[in-house]
């Protein structure tokens, strides 16, 4: 007799992480987990390291500076934020409060791979409603809820299209949910796409809709595992059942407060960013490769074939250069390039150039 795992767990897939391995002596450039390319704010790390004088004692449960840090910029109530470790705990914790056997979610064709996991963790089915123009399609999503749909999850922007919905397209969404549908706006990238008026932080006020955010991207702290979200009371009490009590550690936490109260310091890696994504994406368009409009610190780059996009895929990574093939959401001619150094994007740009050349018949 061996140890049984539950079905729904034996089921399950590995979940997919980008291949990180590059050829012996080659430089590895990773290109492919749409971390940072800039380091954190300095202010960030030097907290962390003076929280390590404290952690002979557990973390905060409250997160109680990092939430007044969030409220005091973003304007909004202290009391709805939840913080996980990362927002993919955040997630997972919806997923299990509020799906389960006979219950299912819905996203978007090429959403998030996470979403699909989360359900699946939870013993949910998943549906998967068709995007339009590799962009978040709301006729399509409220003609697949189903009796038994509890969560809609929606990134915006998304990943790993970069597009994004306005903040117009978002209430349509949720007006035209059931009153009993949970509707999860994921906006990891929110910061790079954060425009005037069209913030849906107020949503949570209403009760069935629930924001998340990460310190994952533009703050460049992937590696201290930090999310958050603003969640309706109700809601936020459920979860409080399902997240572990001593989630982020104390270092994490306030790593996390410095970065979001040195906002001056994340405007300059947004703009630096969104310059050197836009220069890339330019330069892609130019060798003749589609890219949509991103909103995001990435590029999703889209080949003429699932073969090309396999072959360029070779090619970057006998250089070293790591991107993520977008096979498992249902892109398998395209490739997602997360914007690193000047460096780094000029060397992805040279391989992919000489490769289309060399391909192209003169
Ligand atoms: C990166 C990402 C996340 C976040 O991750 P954490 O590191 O767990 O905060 C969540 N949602 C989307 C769509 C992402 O791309």
């Amino acid at each position: 007799m061996t140890p049984t795992p539950n079905p729904h767990v034996a089921a399950l897939a590995p979940y997919a992480l980008a291949d990180l391995s590059a050829p012996p002596g080659k430089r590895q450039v990773s290109l492919a987990q749409n971390e940072s390319a800039l380091a954190p704010s300095p202010a960030a790390i030097e907290a962390a390291r003076a929280a390590l004088a404290g952690v002979r004692l557990y973390p905060d449960p409250d997160w109680r500076d990092l939430r007044a840090a969030i409220a005091g910029v973003h304007g909004v109530d202290a009391g709805g934020i939840l913080c996980g470790s990362g927002s993919m705990e955040l997630i997972l914790a919806l997923a299990l409060a509020y799906l389960g056997p006979g219950r299912r979610a819905l996203t978007t064709a090429h959403g998030y791979l996470f979403f699909r996991a989360a359900a699946r963790l939870a013993g949910a089915e998943i549906d998967l409603a068709p995007e339009t123009e590799l962009t978040v399609d709301v006729e399509a999503l409220l003609a697949a809820v189903r009796t038994e749909t509890r969560i809609v999850f929606v990134a915006n922007p998304g990943n790993p299209t970069g597009t994004r919905i306005g903040r117009a397209e978002l209430l349509r969404l949720r007006d035209g949910l059931p009153g009993n549908v949970l509707l999860v706006i994921d906006e990891a990238y929110g910061e790079f796409a954060d425009a005037p008026g069209e913030s849906m932080f107020d949503l949570a006020g209403q009760g069935g809709t629930v924001l998340l955010r990460t310190f994952s991207k533009v703050y460049g702290l992937a590696g201290m595992r930090v999310g958050w979200g603003l969640f309706p009371p109700e809601i936020a009490g459920q979860l409080r059942k399902v997240l572990n009590p001593n989630n982020i550690s104390a270092a994490a936490q306030a790593a996390a407060a410095a970065a979001m109260r040195d906002q001056p310091y994340m405007a300059r890696t947004r703009a630096e960013t969104a310059a050197r994504r836009d220069r890339f994406a330019a330069r892609m368009r130019a060798l003749g490769l589609a890219a949509p409009e991103s909103r995001t610190n990435f590029v999703l780059l889209r080949f003429p074939s699932a073969e090309a996009a396999r072959d360029a895929d070779a090619v970057l990574r006998a250089e070293g250069v790591l991107m993520r093939a977008t096979g498992g959401y249902g892109l398998d001619d395209c490739l997602r390039a997360t914007v690193g150094s000047e460096r780094d994007m000029r060397l992805a740009g040279d391989i992919l150039a000489d490769w289309i050349e060399g391909r192209t018949p003169a």
